[in-house]
């Protein structure tokens, strides 16, 4: 995830602009004193670039998810599924709404089971929480039609997969709602931010007022005397995150690219008796993590210690696994949950994830995995 990587003048630059300009930094009034509108703006791109009919700019990913949620009405006491390969942040703002996560385990995709998610359906059931992990997408297909079939709606975290698409559809577009992030680590970067796409009027009217205080920001009104029907709360992104993210926003497509020719250097130097992560049928990933498993420790081990050696890491398989999986969550989860899913934590500490990293070559790849492939028996 390496929008970092390519962070250079052009972020600067128009950071430094604002400044210059008089340093309007909220997305909001100021009419007369403001010349750029880069929350706007950055929504605009977002909806040009990945073909979205509405996005909004917020504060973070996890805040996207839980305005999403909110959006489709999740309230105290209703149930959301989302999955054991995961991040906190759903789990976090189920249970900020009062709601009850219910966790799903992964198959060989490492995304959601869908089988085990129908199993899991109650008549409190609200919404259905898939995530794209590391890149690739879910099983969409069958995750729609299971929730048509049980009148659900489907919040797609997309936080780990800006470009990645579905059945050639951008994720984010597929479900009732997308939610993203830009946090430091991700695919682009506004040091800290998130969007929520749909393209369901309802659903962007309530989440604009929702993440602003309930403002309605009527064009009739001064935003002082602004008209209300909700009260919210304050996820607002700010001008500078922004501007970050509209230069970040025109390196996707090379960051994609760039991404899919490392990982195509491993796809086809790793020896083929590893078994790699299998790829959802249309699924076109954002190819920023490489995952095979080993399923002995002792060669496992073997090969971690070597990815750390040569400074590329594991990323969170199983460098941060205990971040990305629900089985570690007893801060958080019911003991129920947590062992319906040891399963999918068993599955998830066979897996090794390459990270590609934008600064090292597709030779320095085929070099790691020259050394990888010693391994085999
Ligand atoms: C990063 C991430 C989030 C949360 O995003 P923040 O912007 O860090 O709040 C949610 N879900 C997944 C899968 C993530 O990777």
């Amino acid at each position: 995830m390496p929008g970092f990587e390519v962070i250079d003048s052009q972020e600067k630059e128009i950071v430094n602009k604002i400044f210059d300009d008089g340093g309007i930094l909220f997305a909001h009034g100021f009419d007369a004193a403001r010349s750029n509108f880069h929350v706007r703006e950055f929504e605009e791109s977002f909806n040009d670039i990945l073909k979205f009919n509405h996005s909004l700019a917020v504060s973070s990913g996890t805040a996207a998810i839980k305005i999403g949620l909110k959006a489709l009405d999740v309230k105290a006491g209703d149930e959301v599924i989302t999955q054991a390969f995961n991040f906190i942040a759903t789990v976090e703002a189920i249970l900020d709404l009062g709601a009850i996560p219910v966790i799903a385990n992964i198959d060989n995709s490492l995304n959601m089971d869908v089988e085990d998610c129908e199993s899991l359906i109650t008549n409190k059931t609200k919404v259905i929480l898939p995530v794209h992990m590391l890149g690739m997408t879910a099983n969409m297909e069958a995750i729609m039609n299971l929730a048509a079939k049980h009148d659900l709606k489907v919040l797609e975290d997309c936080c780990e997969a800006t470009g990645a698409k579905y059945q050639g559809k951008y994720v984010g577009s597929v479900a009732d709602v997308g939610a993203f992030s830009f946090d430091f680590g991700k695919v682009i970067t506004t040091g800290e931010g998130g969007m929520v796409t749909t393209d369901k009027v309802g659903i962007d009217k309530f989440s604009r007022e929702y993440h602003d205080h309930g403002h309605e920001n009527n064009p009739d009104f001064p935003r002082g005397r602004d008209t209300k029907t909700i009260f919210g709360f304050n996820y607002r992104m700010t001008e500078m995150q922004a501007a970050v993210g509209k230069v970040q926003l025109s390196k996707l497509q090379m960051i994609l690219e760039m991404n899919k020719e490392r990982y195509m250097s491993i796809e086809e130097s790793l020896d083929k008796s590893f078994t790699r992560r299998q790829i959802n049928q249309n699924s076109e990933p954002i190819f920023d993590t490489f995952i095979f498993q080993v399923k002995e420790k002792e060669r496992r081990d073997e090969i971690i210690n070597l990815l750390n050696k040569e400074k590329f890491g594991t990323k969170n398989l199983p460098d941060a696994i205990e971040w990305h999986c629900s089985f570690y969550w007893d801060h958080a989860l019911s003991e129920k949950q947590i062992q319906r899913t040891e399963k999918s934590k068993d599955h998830l500490h066979t897996m090794i994830a390459i990270p590609i990293w934008l600064k090292r070559t597709p030779e320095d790849y085929l070099e790691l995995v020259n050394k990888i492939n010693k391994y085999i028996y």
